[in-house]
């Protein structure tokens, strides 16, 4: 008998698992818009050309492979908050950012976690409801308490801002306040900029911490500068604040691991003792991070034509995206005969629409159409077609009448 008798088997994850299903399906009409992953018109995964340039640069150079340091290659921390915060903006020239590489966006925010979990003890982490179905997992494992705050409204599938406001106000005094930094995941509803200006004054009333998770810098509107006003704002505030970033989808470099956690400190020295508690957690957790992505960040945004080239391929596949939403909404608005506002799909923003429709509606778009999606009603409008909206639109409608 074994010693591990007492373990039980573990649900599949709910956004991952979705593609363990996906594979299992024979039907020829199947389509995965579960996990979150660009994929072309042909439904293929894509490799940015930039990264290719990049990775022929790096095997020409032919570094060495030794240890990165704790806290990851210096050209890459330098080059990654510049790009979110801005490189002419006094809290880099002030050097007020604790900049640590991490294992991609999820590492960075379990770096985050800890942190908080050590040096915050019972402060809690409001997060969206909804939200990335990760965020729970990550502060659940980190040991932080965390409770919801209204986000997403179902009968206008907007936001639900009042709700949201309130729940930011009625929180503990010092809570930190986890944001999307750009396309809310799964929602796709994004604060206007007049309400990003709200909730930084509640925030700072309350004298909350902004904790910032943005996984789709450039790739949400194709500007990189675009995608960081909501942080840039913060900032510009003097407020301290926590920033996870992520290359996974604006460079592609899902399976890399490249990300980074920032802390914006009211001063440098500040931020070099808070970099020094970062490394203290990520020495045991994992030593060092890998180098392949962060060397493949730091070449392309420090080499002008490369960078220009990245800019143009985040345009192309955020313009790709917006081209499918308008044709899915297209479709939507002239099979339905019922007269529902489908304005929705198109308010949205990013990688992901949220459709609203619930558990038993879902599972009527996996069962009957081959459509796999998570059971929050989120569809990845990223591994759609232009030549796919139109049986989408038959199985959304479907579902919902
Ligand atoms: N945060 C959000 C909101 C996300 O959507 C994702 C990617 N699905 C991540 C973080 C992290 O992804 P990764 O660990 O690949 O950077």
């Amino acid at each position: 008998v074994s010693r591990f008798e007492g373990i039980t088997m573990a649900p599949p994850d709910p956004i991952l698992g979705v593609s363990e299903a996906f594979k299992a399906d024979n039907h020829e009409l199947k389509l995965n818009l579960g996990v979150g992953a660009y994929r072309t018109e042909e439904l293929q995964p894509y490799v940015l050309n930039v990264v290719k340039k990049a990775d022929k640069l790096l095997l020409e150079k032919g570094e060495n492979r030794e240890y990165l340091p704790i806290e990851g290659l210096a050209a890459f921390n330098k080059v990654t908050a510049q790009l979110l915060f801005g490189a002419d903006k006094p809290v880099i020239k002030q050097q007020r950012v604790a900049t640590v590489q991490g294992l991609s966006g999820t590492g960075s925010l379990r770096l985050a976690a800890a942190l908080i979990e050590r040096y915050f003890p019972g402060a809690k982490v409001l997060i969206s409801s909804p939200t990335w179905g990760n965020h729970k997992n990550i502060f659940n494992d980190a040991g932080v308490p965390w409770s919801e705050y209204r986000y997403y409204d179902p009968k206008t599938v907007g936001l639900d801002f009042e709700g949201m406001i309130a729940d930011i106000k009625a929180a503990p005094e010092g809570s930190f306040i986890l944001l999307h930094g750009c396309a809310h995941n799964p929602t796709g509803i994004d604060p206007t900029p007049e309400q990003w200006e709200i909730i930084a004054d509640v925030i700072q009333e309350k004298n909350h911490v902004p904790f910032f998770d943005i996984a789709y810098q450039g790739f949400a509107s194709g500007s990189l500068d675009a995608d960081a006003a909501s942080v840039r704002m913060f900032v510009a505030r003097g407020m301290e604040v926590i920033a996870a970033q992520s290359y996974s989808k604006n460079l592609g470099l899902y399976a890399e691991r490249i990300g980074a956690i920032n802390v914006v400190c009211s001063s440098p020295e500040a931020a070099a003792r808070v970099k020094s508690q970062l490394k203290r957690i990520a020495r045991p957790m994992y030593s060092n991070p890998p180098v392949h992505g962060a060397r493949i960040v730091a070449n392309i945004v420090g080499d002008s034509a490369l960078f220009n080239e990245w800019n143009t391929e985040m345009e192309m596949m955020a313009g790709r995206i917006k081209n499918v939403r308008h044709k899915l909404f297209d479709s939507l608005s002239s099979k339905d005969k019922s007269g529902k506002d489908w304005s929705f799909v198109l308010k949205q923003i990013g990688m992901f629409s949220f459709t609203g429709l619930n558990k038993a509606q879902c599972d009527n778009m996996t069962n009957k159409w081959h459509v796999y999606m998570t059971k929050d009603g989120r569809i990845s409008l990223a591994g759609l077609s232009l030549a796919k909206c139109e049986y989408l639109a038959d199985a959304i409608i479907d579902s919902y009448h």
